[in-house]
């Protein structure tokens, strides 16, 4: 079994389901005692927020990279950045280590394949939604990401961080959501990426008129996939 490396704390609510999927998907494929070989690096979450929101993608490049090379230098084989917003810098953390990083989209594309779906909306942050780096690579695999409205977008970006990140889940907002997705599927979408690693715990399949894409999970069992791969 190859050892996992988690970039965490991003927010350390989905952190926890990050290490509760892979652990649990592991038990599940090898029967128990068996758990997951990893290690998780978390940031304090309270410093990226205020980089992400001043724009200082620079630092939040530097210090994600930072991570990176402390979990290879502890001995992590692959690198897993537990949030789609902090996917920014992974095209740069990539050239900065030497062990590979599993993209959340890659994952994500690959399940979306697998669902027959070519066209999906695109739920998370308005940095996840609004600038071209996890929506460019969607393309690259050859499907066709839609965002919601910019007042819509404004609406998931305030939820994510003045609640889900917090650990509140709140029926008002689930209601609020499932109007967004309700627009998705009636502009053509086939299915709704989750593009948010806390939208999961807001949204699960009952409460979506399409089918979801839960990134946190599609990711977590990417990296059990590859560290049971030999
Ligand atoms: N976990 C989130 C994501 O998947 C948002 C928090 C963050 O800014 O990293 O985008």
């Amino acid at each position: 079994m190859r050892i996992i490396g988690l970039i965490g704390g991003m927010s350390w609510e989905s952190s926890l389901e990050y290490y509760r999927i892979i652990n649990t998907e592991v038990k599940r494929r090898l029967g128990s005692p068996h758990s997951a070989h990893c290690i998780m690096y978390s940031l304090e979450f309270a410093r990226m927020h205020a980089l992400q929101h001043a724009g200082r993608w620079d630092i939040l490049t530097e210090q994600t990279i930072e991570a990176a090379q402390a979990l290879e230098r502890a001995g992590a084989q692959c690198i897993v950045i537990c949030s789609n917003t902090m996917h920014q810098t992974a095209p740069h953390m990539a050239k900065a280590v030497s062990i590979p990083v599993l993209h959340i989209v890659d994952a994500t594309a690959n399940y979306l394949k697998a669902m027959g779906a070519e066209t999906a909306g695109l739920l998370g942050t308005r940095f996840t939604m609004e600038q071209p780096f996890l929506r460019d690579r969607f393309q690259e695999h050859g499907l066709r990401v839609m965002v919601p409205s910019d007042e819509q977008r404004q609406m998931v970006h305030r939820v994510i961080y003045e609640e889900l990140i917090d650990g509140r889940f709140l029926d008002a907002s689930r209601r609020q959501f499932q109007e967004v997705v309700d627009d998705l599927a009636a502009a053509g979408c086939e299915a709704v990426i989750l593009g948010c690693t806390e939208i999961p715990l807001l949204i699960k399949a009952e409460h979506s008129s399409l089918p979801i894409v839960d990134t946190t999970t599609v990711h977590a069992k990417a990296a059990v996939d590859w560290s049971l791969r030999n």
